[in-house]
């Protein structure tokens, strides 16, 4: 059985019971986590705790927090193929995206070791005879609770931006996928981080979790996952008025204009919801299209989601099998009414699930389903599904309004060869990032990354997630004088 890693030793669960772990791929168990408990999350804290008060961790000067987050990175990178491999095995990811998220991984390790020691404050001027200056600094322990769809590029972003900023980290994975993050926190015991700046338990989300969101000695929680865990752990820290970051769903749109560049939108398009097996925060699920080219979009976007096949993580093809039994379900759920002709809209195009793919799998093929209706289920819910639902627009003011009437506001892109309206669409989309003639499905370490209404609130990515883990200090000294 995988075990716990507390104060960089693998350490067995207090409850001794643990969880298996499915391949997606064939929906057969091939390993076992622990089942952690609260009691777990306890001796997790308690570690970060003396890491963060005064600890080894916490004595380190920024250049030498920076050196270790470089090392770290450096080990990811060169344990990539085995990070990579667990990746595909445990979330059924094919080859090419479990290797992207390795190396994403060790990217943002690069990226915040070169930020520990620049993360610097001001100097205010005030009344005479006083000086005035802003200090960030850690707030102590972090707390990270992490989904299963991308475990090592949310890890890196979340984890790493608290390491930069000097906090010690309790990390609770999802129950789904969790191994490679397991062994990441071996490589970083390896590396030479000091005991208790980076925990990791597992375990269920309703028992670990919540014990983490609830524990008194986590001083902020980053959690990654759906809306309605959000509100739980939003509720959990107000208790205790803990800071939270939270990075939600989506419902994100394409809009494409009449005059944008088809041969550079439509594969971009594609791949923004089929990567992942549409099983990505930042999916582009819903496709908006001027009128005058909306059937000639619809047949070209349908015309490759034909040809994708679908199939066992090691085949390496266009789309890997979703996570489990029950999302597969709610991906089903979201389609019946479309294949049973209960809800208005056509079924445009689907791609192909391979023989070869194991029975007990949990495979669904892309899915393009044309006019929508605005206020369907299909076109406000996260399906979290390799599923694109699509539908015309007039005019600009006709996009922002089916752009911005669903309750998520993650990321959104816009394609028109007219700058002005590229612009101009920037500035009125409800939406934490958006894209004009490209797309970043999870992309860009650089980029601050949050979103808007139920997509959740605070920034991870870029260096802006270092002002999220810290908090500014003033300090006024008056020296007298004049
Ligand atoms: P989820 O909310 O069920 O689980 C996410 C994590 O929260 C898991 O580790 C889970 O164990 C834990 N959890 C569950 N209940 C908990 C509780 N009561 N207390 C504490 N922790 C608890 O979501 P999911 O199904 O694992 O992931 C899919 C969702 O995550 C989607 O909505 C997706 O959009 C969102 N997501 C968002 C981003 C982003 O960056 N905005 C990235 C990835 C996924």
């Amino acid at each position: 059985m995988t075990t716990h890693v507390i104060n960089n030793r693998r350490v067995a669960g207090a409850s001794g019971e643990c969880i298996d772990v499915l391949d997606p791929s064939d929906g057969q168990v091939f390993a076992q986590i622990a089942r952690g408990t609260a009691h777990d999350i306890g001796v997790a804290v308690a570690a970060a705790r003396r890491a963060a008060d005064g600890g080894a961790w916490s004595r380190l000067a920024p250049v030498e927090r920076g050196r270790l987050l470089r090392k770290l990175g450096d080990a990811i990178a060169a344990h990539h193929d085995e990070l990579a491999l667990l990746e595909q095995r445990d979330c059924g990811k094919p080859v090419k995206q479990a290797r992207a998220d390795a190396t994403a991984c060790a990217r943002y390790f690069e990226f915040y070791s070169g930020a520990c020691d620049k993360l610097h404050g001001d100097t205010i001027p005030y009344t005479p005879g006083f000086a005035v200056m802003t200090w960030y600094e850690p707030h102590g322990v972090t707390g990270h609770i992490i989904p299963w769809n991308y475990p090592m590029q949310i890890f890196g972003r979340s984890v790493g931006g608290a390491l930069a900023a000097g906090n010690a980290c309790v990390v609770k994975p999802a129950e789904d996928a969790c191994l490679s993050l397991l062994r990441i926190a071996e490589l970083a015991a390896e590396c030479g981080f000091p005991e208790g700046a980076l925990n990791i338990v597992t375990g269920y989300g309703h028992e670990a979790g919540q014990a983490l969101a609830d524990a008194p000695g986590i001083d902020h929680i980053s959690f990654t996952g759906s809306a309605r865990v959000g509100t739980i752990i939003a509720q959990s820290a107000a208790k205790r008025h803990v800071q939270v970051t939270l990075e939600l769903g989506g419902k994100s749109p394409h809009i494409v204009f009449a005059d944008a560049d088809l041969d550079a939108a439509l594969p971009v398009i594609i791949n923004a919801i089929v990567q992942n097996a549409g099983q990505t925060c930042s999916a582009g699920s819903r496709l908006l299209v001027q009128a005058s080219v909306y059937e000639r979009v619809l047949a070209a976007v349908g015309e490759r989601i034909a040809t994708l096949r679908v199939g066992p993580a090691a085949m390496d093809l266009d789309v890997g099998p979703l996570i489990r039994a029950s999302q597969l379900e709610r991906v089903r759920a979201f389609l019946a009414p479309y294949r049973q002709g209960g809800a208005a809209g056509r079924l445009v195009a689907q791609g192909r699930i391979v023989p070869e793919a194991p029975a007990g799998g949990f495979y669904a093929a892309p899915t393009l389903i044309a006019d929508v209706a605005a206020d369907a289920p299909l076109a406000c819910d996260e399906v979290f599904g390799p599923v694109l639902a699509a539908m015309p627009f007039s005019d600009e003011a006709d996009a922002v309004r089916l752009a911005n009437v669903t309750d998520y506001g993650l990321v959104a892109g816009v394609w028109t060869e007219n700058g002005g309206r590229g612009l101009r669409m920037a500035r009125a989309l409800k939406s934490g990032q958006v894209f004009v003639n490209n797309y970043g499905a999870g992309g860009g370490v650089e980029l601050p990354f949050g979103g808007v209404k139920s997509s959740g609130y605070g920034r991870e990515k870029g260096f802006e997630a270092l002002y999220g883990f810290s908090v500014m200090k003033t300090v006024v000294v008056r020296y007298g004088g004049q």
